[in-house]
């Protein structure tokens, strides 16, 4: 299927590893030109130079803290204006619910609520002069279904998808659609960082601590960065003008619900 948006600009922010890269990744195999982002300069030029020489689309690279007003600034600077915003940062630390004190709260509202909101209302009124627009937030299965040691995540996600539920629909008319994507488990650095909480909290080996989670997900496995990217790539799409504010899980259906 031609998604047709070759040649369409996107920032996809938190994309030098894991799901972010996936996304940039697909992204790219589309035609679309990208703005890279990530804290670590070296890891970002090397996935932008290995996407490049893949898929020979102009990739621009920005090594910045994407939780902090300067290393927006420096993002938003060098992005210009763009035709897809994916929304992407590091999740916050597990714990439990008596260790979090506000300042833990205001760290994780600012990287997984604030940020993306700040992203949006920076970029989505250009888009909205344009009459077309795509943005994409990653927030977590987390969402439909608490993980209770996520605390932090479970809160700061749950309050950009308010926001998110309601922005989208002011903005649809524009031909701006912004919708989001649940990731359960996919094997990133991420899962590696959640399974050796697991491992260790219960010392077990670190492949246990795999394969019993696993065992909770009907697919049997963890997802991959590649088929992340390409449901985004697609939520990004001309195909996707009338899928406006939704929440779509990726979680190789463990999260047991009907709707
Ligand atoms: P990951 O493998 O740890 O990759 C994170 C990427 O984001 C790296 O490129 C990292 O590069 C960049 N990054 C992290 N913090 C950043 C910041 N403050 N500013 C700019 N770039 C930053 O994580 P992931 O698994 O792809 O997860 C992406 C998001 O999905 C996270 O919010 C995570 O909590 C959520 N999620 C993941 C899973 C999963 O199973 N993987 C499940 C549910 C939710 P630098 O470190 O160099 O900055």
């Amino acid at each position: 299927m031609d998604l047709g948006i070759s040649r369409k600009r996107a920032l996809v922010c938190a994309s030098s590893k894991g799901l972010g890269r996936g996304c940039a990744e697909a992204l790219a195999a589309e035609g679309v030109h990208l703005v890279m982002n990530a804290r670590g300069a070296e890891a970002l030029e090397a996935a932008a130079a290995e996407i490049r020489a893949a898929h020979g689309v102009d990739v621009v690279t920005v090594a910045a803290d994407i939780t902090t007003e300067d290393g927006r600034a420096k993002v938003l600077a060098a992005a210009g204006d763009v035709d897809i915003l994916v929304n992407n940062a590091g999740g916050p630390p597990p714990g439990m619910w008596t260790d979090w004190n506000r300042d833990d709260f205001i760290k994780a509202l600012d990287a997984n609520m604030l940020t993306p909101i700040a992203l949006i209302k920076a970029l989505v009124p250009a888009m909205m002069d344009r009459g077309w627009g795509r943005v994409v937030n990653i927030t977590s299965q987390s969402v439909k279904s608490p993980i209770p040691v996520l605390g932090l995540s479970n809160s700061a996600r749950a309050g950009l998808t308010g926001y998110v539920a309601g922005t989208s629909r002011q903005v649809a008319g524009k031909g701006v659609v912004i919708n989001n994507l649940l990731p359960g488990i996919h094997d990133t650095d991420r899962a590696t960082s959640l399974d050796g909480g697991v491992a260790k909290a219960e010392g077990i080996s670190m492949d246990d601590a795999r394969k019993k989670r696993q065992a909770t997900i009907p697919a049997g496995r963890y997802g991959t960065a590649q088929e992340f990217g390409a449901a985004c790539a697609f939520l990004c799409s001309q195909h996707a003008g009338f899928i406006v504010g939704q929440n779509l899980l990726l979680d190789g259906g463990a999260v047991n619900t009907t709707l």
